[in-house]
Parts: structure tokens; C-alpha cells; sequence
């Protein structure tokens, strides 16, 4: 068990900085999300983590004590490229015992936490089995034993289930995730998709170009997102921005787009002037005739209990989920109201 902590974290690479300034808590028992596209620096923060990197600049705490410049083998974390390759020809037994025989650990120790592993995941049956007849599933378990068996502090993975298909995925997405509720290890994953991070994260941070933008648990980021950035990158469709010139003060409570006016939640800190953006999630628009919000539908996708709705408006075009049960069709036209305490404020644009 272990608490991380990254302090002003900094990584350049010749005249390239990859991690900028960093600083973050990833608590005791928790399973922390980092979440990005691809090049804005996860892979290298982990690394630094892990000990296989240096930090230009900037401290890494383990439990407390500054492990910056520790080499990778002392810091006693595992880091987990991919979950699912195995040795074939072994068996499960072997597969899972693997990294402890590589340490040289005493056989019949090796016996037993192999055991204790496996019962964890609920393979112990399947123990005596060569890898190469398992069905997915087990075979995952398998991988996931293999690098849960050394019982490190903590548990850096990259991507781990980066090229699954779909289905297999969302299984080892479950496994995993109940693993963490049965073992409680201190856990940083990795990933770019926000669908994954969203299901599986105590908290997220969201990085960009090197830069963590914010983190804190799911829930936060998704309602109370700290940048457009961050807004744009979780949720699908993905937020609307609607560009608006205006000022917000304390106490603010309501904002004019042309000629409209908005209700939004009350404004708490000293706030921007000039170019600001409203921004408004799918699922937080109504459609309601006597708004002067108003605009012409030129498109609805069916899922089932809801749609998506296009409409263009004077505002841009605007994307809102509502009922699928709600009549919508291309060249109706529509009002649309906003649910005041969901709507997010934003300064530039
Ligand atoms: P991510 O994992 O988010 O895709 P990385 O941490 O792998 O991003 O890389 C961040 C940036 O740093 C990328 O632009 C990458 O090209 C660069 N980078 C990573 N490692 C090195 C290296 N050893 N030398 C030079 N540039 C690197
Ligand atoms: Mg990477």
C-alpha cells in the first residue's frame, strides 16, 4: 500500500519539454486515471514513476519518502506494459509464478503466493493448464495474476488493454476494477479513452501537452470541468460551446446571448471580461417553444430511450440529447432551454 506523490514534476527531452510542472496525490488505495491523447506526456510521468526516467526537474514521494532518484528495482511498484502476453507454452502455474522465479524466490514460496493469486482471481481450478486452451477471459486473469503476484505497493499500467477488441476490453475493464475493490492496491492507469477512465477512476487527471488541467474524481471533472479543454474531452457528443461577449462578476447569476437571457449558476469568484463561452452539455437542453433560444433541426440520431438532435441556431450549431419519444424532425423549428446549475462559464474562446 502506498501513497504517490509527484511534486513540480518536469521532463525535457533535449529542447522538447514532454512533462511540465506537474504536481499530484495519488492517495493510499486509490485507482487514479491518468487521461490524454496521445503524445501529452502519460507514458513519461509513469516512467518517471516507475524510476525508468530521471525528471529534469521536480520530486516523486513514495509513502513520504523522496524516492526521485531511486533506481526502478527499489522502488517496489509494478509497472504493466499489456495484459495479455503470456508464454504459451507454460502453465498457468508457470505463467503466473514467472516474476518471482526471474527474482529467484524460494519454490515453495513461489507455490504459495502463486496459490493465494490465483484464488484471488478465481482460476485456482485452472492452475495445471496449459495457457494456449484457455478462453479469454481466464486467459486475462492470467496476465492480470502474473502482475499482481509480486505484490508491489503500487501498480503503474500503460495502457493495458490497449490493443483488445471492444469486447474484451469492457470484460477486463470489470476484472480489473474489482480486483482493485478486492486487493485496495494504489493504482495509476493510463489511458486515452474517456469512456475508461470515466468507468474505472476514483479520480482522473486530465493532461494536455504536458500539463496536468485538472484532476479530482470523475464526477468533478464531468460537471465542474476547469478548461474547455477538459470539457471538450470527456463526454459524448462532446460539450457545446456557445461564444458570447459579456462579464461575469461575483455574484453573477445570469448572462445575455443575444438578446437572450440565460440563467447560470452564481459566479463565486472575481470573474472574466470580453470574449466568454457558455458551455452547455447535450443532455442539460429542453426543447421549449416559448424560448428565444431558437433554431432549425437539421439532423436526429435514434439510440433507443434518447437522440441526438442537431439544430442550428444564431449561436452555432448545437447538439442536444433528449427523449427519443420527444418529435423531432429535420427543418422543424425549435427552442431550447438550458438546465441553469449544469451550465459551465468560460473565459476566452
Ligand atoms: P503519451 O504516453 O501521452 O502518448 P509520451 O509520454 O510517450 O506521451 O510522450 C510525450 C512526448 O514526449 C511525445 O511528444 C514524445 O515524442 C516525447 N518523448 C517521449 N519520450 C522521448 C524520448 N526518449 N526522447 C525524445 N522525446 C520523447
Ligand atoms: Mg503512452
Amino acid at each position: 500500500m502506498a501513497e504517490i506523490r509527484i511534486e513540480h514534476l518536469r521532463k525535457q527531452f533535449d529542447d522538447f519539454v514532454a512533462v511540465e510542472d506537474s504536481s499530484l496525490t495519488v492517495e493510499n488505495g486509490e485507482f487514479f486515471v491518468m487521461l490524454g491523447p496521445s503524445g501529452c506526456g502519460k507514458t513519461t510521468t509513469l516512467r518517471m514513476i516507475a524510476g525508468l526516467e530521471l525528471p529534469t526537474s521536480g520530486r516523486i514521494l513514495l509513502d513520504g519518502d523522496d524516492v526521485t532518484f531511486l533506481r526502478a528495482s527499489e522502488r517496489d511498484i509494478a509497472f504493466v506494459f499489456q495484459l495479455f502476453a503470456l508464454y504459451p507454452h507454460m502453465n498457468v502455474r508457470r505463467n503466473i509464478g514467472f516474476p518471482l522465479s526471474c527474482q529467484g524466490v524460494p519454490r515453495s514460496d513461489v507455490r504459495r503466493r502463486v496459490e493465494e493469486t490465483a484464488r484471488l482471481l478465481r482460476i485456482d481450478h485452472l492452475l495445471d493448464r496449459p495457457v494456449s486452451g484457455l478462453a479469454g477471459g481466464d486467459r486475462q486473469r492470467v496476465a492480470l495474476g502474473r502482475a499482481i503476484v509480486r505484490r508491489p505497493k503500487a501498480f503503474l499500467m500503460d495502457e493495458p488493454l490497449g490493443t483488445l477488441d471492444a469486447e474484451f476490453r469492457e470484460l477486463m475493464c470489470q476484472e480489473l476494477r474489482q480486483l482493485h475493490n478486492r486487493i485496495g492496491a494504489t493504482t495509476v492507469y493510463v489511458t486515452h479513452d474517456q469512456l475508461e477512465a470515466m468507468a474505472m477512476a476514483d479520480k482522473i487527471a486530465v493532461m494536455n501537452h504536458g500539463v496536468i488541467e485538472q484532476y479530482g474524481p470523475p464526477q468533478e471533472i464531468y460537471d465542474r470541468p476547469a478548461s474547455m479543454y477538459v470539457a471538450d474531452f470527456i463526454g459524448s457528443p462532446p460539450m457545446n460551446f456557445l461564444p458570447f461577449r459579456g462579464s461575469l462578476r461575483r455574484g453573477t447569476r445570469q448572462v445575455r446571448l443575444n438578446g437572450a437571457t440565460i440563467d447560470v449558476p452564481e459566479i463565486r469568484e472575481e470573474g472574466a471580461e470580453g470574449d466568454l463561452v457558455l458551455g452547455v452539455r447535450p443532455e442539460h437542453i429542453r426543447f421549449d417553444e416559448s424560448s428565444k433560444i431558437r433554431g432549425k433541426v437539421v439532423d436526429a440520431e435514434y439510440l433507443g430511450t434518447t437522440q441526438i438532435v442537431t439544430v442550428t441556431t444564431g449561436h452555432g450549431t448545437i447538439k442536444a440529447r433528449i427523449g427519443a419519444d420527444r418529435p423531432a424532425d429535420p427543418g422543424d423549428t425549435v427552442g431550447l432551454t438550458f438546465v441553469a446549475s449544469r451550465l459551465s462559464l468560460f473565459a476566452g474562446g
